[in-house]
């Protein structure tokens, strides 16, 4: 199948490799396939370019390079934190996290509570899917092992307060743990002011290689590996490092820290923000999901009120225009979004919410083509829905 008619509106699930990247990348498949933890010279060329993804990783997130593991994606990173404290401190048995996460670390909660007898605590949201910093100072307990908080929501790209939150777990003497996969290169992030202990992120999000991550850590903040074998990453992970896939994965985040000098995501969030507005324009019965909240720039979840998500999806699909109904994950059960229903977002637009992810390689002729196809398809689904308003 040929992509180069697709608008490929689902950047929050995977991005397209940049050129760049996978240029970078190659040699380390074909000639340059040395082990980089090997003694001899052929190996070094392979670890020198490692520290060099270690220090552009490092950069990204303004932290130092010796702070980053790499891993084999954010669900490893994410299962690292819970599986380390877990070990280091079993009689700590309270973590707190929020309604609203990634199953990454929803299902880790889930599993601890159910086989391992832990206390869970998830902080709800409100309708503008903000959590209130007070609820999780008044959360901590004197057993509250983690509290793990994810910086953009993957389906409606919503920011917590991350540096704020992480401050209060500080004061309060609890580790911190923030997925950031979503934000990332694509926001900026400062960890010299941010006081996290651990974050998570995953290269295929923002233009790098997917099955690749990468995992900080805090100074002094207490590890223990999830991975033994091998003394790589100074003991902290063990297995053979896949070269090519770090490679990749520093020069996505060299590349996404020029991008955000040079205000790339800004113009991003202009594209976005017409796009939002002449779809209200056209489209009456639309709800744009957490539009009075601080966003990332990429993201667009918008409610089609009295039709199936699932029929916008396959329509818009037949031309060619990649959209998602939520997560990746949750749009293979076909149940409605965790997210929104947290958000309490009504039943008659939580079935007909559709995700809208852009990239810095969208553009604005790809947006004016997408509003006039969803503009046709939410006419004709709505003809033939039931549920249709009197004044449809
Ligand atoms: N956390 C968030 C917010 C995500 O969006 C994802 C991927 O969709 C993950 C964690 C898991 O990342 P990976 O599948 O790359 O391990």
């Amino acid at each position: 199948m040929t992509t180069d008619k697709w608008i490929y509106l689902d950047n929050n699930a995977t991005t397209a490799t940049d050129p760049l990247v996978f240029e970078k990348m190659t040699p380390y498949y074909t000639e340059l396939f040395g082990n980089p933890s090997s003694m001899h010279a052929f190996g070094n060329i392979v670890d020198r370019e490692i520290n060099t993804a270690r220090e552009n990783t490092a950069a990204l997130l303004n932290a130092g390079p010796s702070q980053i593991i790499f891993t084999s994606g954010a669900t490893e990173s994410i299962g690292t934190v819970f599986h380390a404290l877990t070990e280091l401190y079993p009689e700590k048995k309270h973590i707190i996290t929020t309604a609203v996460e990634h199953p990454a670390v929803l299902n880790t909660c889930h599993y601890l509570e159910k086989q391992r007898g832990y206390d869970i605590t998830y902080l709800s949201v409100d309708k503008n899917g903000q959590l209130d910093p007070d609820h999780l100072r008044d959360a901590i307990q004197t057993d509250t092992l983690l509290v793990s908080i994810m910086w953009a929501n993957n389906e409606t790209g919503i920011l917590f307060p991350i540096e704020k939150l992480a401050a209060i777990a500080r004061e309060k003497g609890v580790l911190f743990h923030t997925d950031a996969v979503q934000a990332v290169g694509k926001i900026n992030i400062d960890l010299s002011k941010v006081p996290v202990d651990y974050l998570s992120l995953s290269a295929h999000k923002f233009h790098g290689p997917k099955g690749v991550g990468a995992l900080y850590i805090r100074p002094d903040a207490p590890f223990h590996p999830l991975l033994v074998g091998g003394h790589q990453e100074n003991g902290r992970r063990a297995g053979t490092l896949n070269a090519p896939g770090i490679i990749g994965l520093g020069e996505a985040c060299r590349l996404a820290h020029i991008h955000l000098k040079k205000n790339t995501y800004q113009k991003i969030a202009g594209l976005r923000d017409n796009f939002e507005k002449q779809l209200e324009q056209k489209i009456a019965h639309i709800n744009i999901h957490g539009k009075n909240s601080p966003r990332l720039p990429t993201t667009s979840n918008i409610g089609f009120r009295y039709i199936e998500g699932e029929s916008i999806t396959i329509l818009l699909s037949q031309n060619q225009i990649a959209v998602s109904t939520g997560s990746a994950c949750t749009s293979e059960t076909l149940e409605p979004s965790h997210v929104l229903k947290e958000m309490g977002v009504i039943p008659e637009e939580l079935h007909g919410s559709i995700r809208f992810s852009f990239s810095r390689q969208t553009t604005a002729r790809e947006l004016e083509k997408t509003i006039e196809i969803q503009t046709s398809v939410i006419k004709r689904l709505r003809e033939l829905s039931p549920l249709k308003p009197d004044n449809e």
